[in-house]
């Protein structure tokens, strides 16, 4: 307590009063993220709103003082319990961080402070017709210090990529308060070591990032999006092969299984087809001049891939519409029970019917209701699973299903996130999935860069 307190007392020389929150009620604002975990073991001791670079070093510098943890939160949206703060200590909050420092068109890229709002940029650099694509369903709030984080995907990984393939360069301040610069503002880069793809992921278990510069791309000038229904998954998924064999490059391939269409389309009426068993959302883009040529070929496979019926935009509302019902999906889920999660497993798309099926399978055995959305032309699915937390049965069931799902995703050679990371809620199954060489190899990086500790201490392993 009297360390507590003394690291308060300092914290108000580097910080303004309105930047430190200290009552219980405040810390209990900040204990949860979106991976709404059933118990809240612990608070943080303090949440500091950081300003400027210089202020994260004060704040890091005192913490490998006092030997305090520090754990970094964007928008507290990650759904791995990665910004709990366990075992107390500071909760560094950057939505005061939310400058977009520089868009250079020229070099296409964009120079951020940690705390924008992911849909904040993206709607900035088309307004000069540039793109940056990766796009968790929930950019409109995320950060882009968490998705950097996390390395974050979204619906349009299958063609652009995830967030490691736009980081350029990050100003990093390090456990013991310098800074580091992972990479350059070149969009090449063969000097040294890569670390740009070290910290991408690192869930904030290696440095805090103050700022980042992102490669942009330009911007497609028309896209369209499909609903193709169907009437088995396997159906579904061989669907994607066919349209890559016709060097169709869709900019996403989603999927939704029969549950997610019902519940979306019970809670979030779209004009879904509720009695299919699968369906595609399929969004191309490119010159306006090939549009109607890409959709012939589209709409020629999918038939001939048995697609029982297929839906597609002709204007920005029935565009936005679809798309709302594919985003939709947790939120749908929601309301079936007072409690929802979500997961995020990952194979080759090759077994994932087997995947798709052997989770329906599962939650079958255990009485879950189980939606599945995912983005199919990466291999990915999300299950997410409605529950009521204060059923013991029901969440004891919960319990023994997700290590199943684990299981079998390990068996199909899969992993265990594609895009969500591991935080706090994954990493007792890590082993499953990445061996016991590479987790001590893992582990040696950690203490290097922060031998005590103390940045986001025990995530991911
Ligand atoms: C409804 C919903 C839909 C989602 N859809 C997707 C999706 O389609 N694809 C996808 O990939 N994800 C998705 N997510 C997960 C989530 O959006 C991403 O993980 C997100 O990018 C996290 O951003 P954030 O700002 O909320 O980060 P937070 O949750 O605040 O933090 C995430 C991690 O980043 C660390 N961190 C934050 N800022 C910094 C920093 N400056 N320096 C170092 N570490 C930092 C935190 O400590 C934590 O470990 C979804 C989540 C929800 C709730």
């Amino acid at each position: 307590m009297l360390m507590k307190n003394k690291l308060i007392s300092e914290l108000k020389q580097y910080l303004s009063k309105s930047n430190i929150l200290e009552t219980l009620e405040e810390r209990y604002a900040y204990a949860q993220d979106a991976s709404n975990s059933r118990e809240v073991v612990n608070l943080p001791d303090v949440v500091v709103f950081v300003e400027s670079v210089e202020q994260i070093q004060s704040v890091v510098k005192l913490a490998n003082k006092y030997k305090m943890p520090v754990v970094c939160r964007g928008a507290g949206t990650n759904v791995v319990g990665a910004c709990r703060c366990e075992h107390g200590g500071i909760l560094l909050n950057f939505s005061k961080m939310n400058r977009i420092l520089e868009i250079n068109p020229e070099n296409m890229t964009a120079t951020v402070e940690a705390g924008v709002i992911l849909g904040d940029l993206q709607k900035e650099v088309d307004k000069i017709g540039l793109f940056y694509p990766p796009d968790p369903s929930n950019l409109a709030v995320s950060t882009i210090g968490g998705s950097v984080a996390q390395n974050s995907g979204g619906a349009k990984s299958f063609k652009y990529g995830t967030t490691k393939d736009y980081v350029l360069d990050m100003k990093v301040v390090m456990a013991d308060g310098s800074i580091l610069r992972t990479g350059s503002s070149t969009i090449k880069n063969s000097t040294g070591y890569n670390l740009n793809t070290l910290f991408v992921g690192s869930e904030g278990t290696l440095g805090i990032v103050a700022e980042v510069t992102l490669k942009l791309i330009p911007k497609p000038e028309a896209k369209k999006v499909f609903m193709a229904y169907f009437d088995t998954v396997k159906d579904a998924v061989l669907a994607v092969n066919s349209l890559i064999e016709q060097r169709i490059y869709p900019a996403t391939i989603d999927f939704m299984d029969k549950n997610a269409i019902k519940t979306v389309e019970e809670f979030y009426p779209a004009n879904l087809l509720t009695d299919k068993e699968a369906a595609l959302v399929i969004e191309i883009d490119g010159f306006e001049c090939s549009m109607d040529y890409q959709e012939r070929i589209i709409v020629g496979v999918l038939s001939e891939c048995r697609a029982s019926a297929i839906q597609a935009s002709h204007n920005d509302e029935e565009y936005e519409k679809i798309w709302k019902a594919r985003r939709s999906s947790m939120g749908a889920c929601a309301k079936i029970k007072p409690n929802v999660t979500t997961d995020d497993v990952i194979v080759s798309r090759e077994k994932l019917p087997e995947l798709v099926l052997g989770i329906r399978e599962i939650c079958s055995r255990y009485s879950l209701k189980v939606c599945m959305v995912g983005h199919v032309g990466d291999g990915s699915v999300h299950p997410q699973i409605p529950i009521d937390y204060s059923d013991e049965d029901e969440y004891s069931r919960y319990k023994r299903a997700k290590v199943e799902i684990y299981n079998l995703t390990g068996q199909l050679g899969g992993i265990l996130s594609g895009e969500h990371g591991i935080g706090a809620d994954k990493r007792d199954y890590i082993d499953k999935v990445v061996n016991s060489v590479s987790l001590d190899c893992m582990r040696q990086i950690k203490k290097t860069f922060d031998s005590n500790n103390i940045l986001n201490p025990y995530k991911i392993f």
